[in-house]
């Protein structure tokens, strides 16, 4: 099932989501996957809904992210190309670090640079949603037992701050820096190698694969869980493609994969 969630006469959704005649469309209010516990959490064990849902078009919803992470672990360095256009070299393991949950932005928000930044980029990529409580998984496990599905992300980047700052918490984790969504899904097929794209104001700046993944979703999952717990709603953003770019005010930047919609956002300075 693939779904969203959003606000509807004022209350939190999930919608269950479906592709018709090319466009996505909200049809039904979601039922709540057990092993999902970002859906227990808000709305119980309920399997059906006291209204009727007259379905709507995605792109009319006042969307939100679709999942309420513990946490967000991005992979740095997991493409390439992306690793050299950088200067760095390709490492030999995977290199983590955190965005806090209050960076997260929903679908058609607007990244806000912040003022002690002179260079913050766009990285589009794809985010695995965690759908059981996970620790210690072995590199040869099932991760499909692990991952409920995929969304896309935008890794925002305050470049400068990166290199200046000896961690990158500040520079990775300003509010408004993790846009996420549409939408999750679980139909992606992974094996066959997804692509994804970044686009500003609709110039193609990103095109890679996942088939070019420098490290594979069970080698990513092994080595996080060897560290920590990851939960259900937990999110791992898996690297960006090269390509990579400062935004400005008034940009609008969509990160894409067939299946998952398009991840829009706009940019504005941030007022205060
Ligand atoms: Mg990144």
């Amino acid at each position: 099932m693939n779904y969203c969630r959003f606000i509807l006469e004022g209350k939190t959704h999930y919608g269950a989501v479906e592709e018709r005649g090319g466009e996505l469309w909200i049809v039904d209010l979601a039922t709540a996957p057990e092993e999902d516990l970002a859906f227990r959490l808000e709305h119980g064990r309920a399997t059906s809904w006291s209204f009727n849902f007259e379905p709507m078009p995605l792109n009319a919803a006042e969307l939100l992210p679709p999942v309420t992470p513990s946490k967000i672990i991005c992979v740095g360095r997991n493409y390439r190309e992306h690793a050299h256009e950088l200067g760095n070299e390709v490492p030999a393991e995977p290199l983590i670090f955190f965005k806090p949950p209050s960076s997260l932005l929903a679908p058609g928000g607007a990244v806000r640079l912040p003022r002690v930044s002179e260079r913050v980029d766009f990285e589009g990529e794809l985010a695995l949603v965690i759908g059981r409580r996970a620790r210690k998984l072995k590199p040869d496990a099932n991760w499909r037992e692990t991952v409920r599905g995929f969304t896309l992300a935008n890794d925002i980047s305050a470049r400068d701050l990166q290199k200046k700052d000896p961690q990158w918490t500040r520079a990775k984790g300003f509010d408004t820096f993790c846009p996420l969504g549409p939408v999750v899904s679980d139909e992606l097929d992974l094996d066959a190698g997804v692509a994804l794209e970044t686009r500003v104001n609709r110039e193609l700046r990103q095109c890679g694969s996942t088939s070019d993944f420098i490290f594979s979703i069970p080698a990513l999952l092994s080595f996080i869980t060897a560290a920590m717990t990851l939960e259900p709603g937990d999110l791992v953003l898996t690297g960006t493609p090269s390509g990579v770019g400062p935004l400005k005010p008034g940009d609008r930047v969509e990160v894409s994969v067939a299946g998952l919609g398009v991840l829009a956002n706009t940019v504005e300075c941030d007022s205060d």
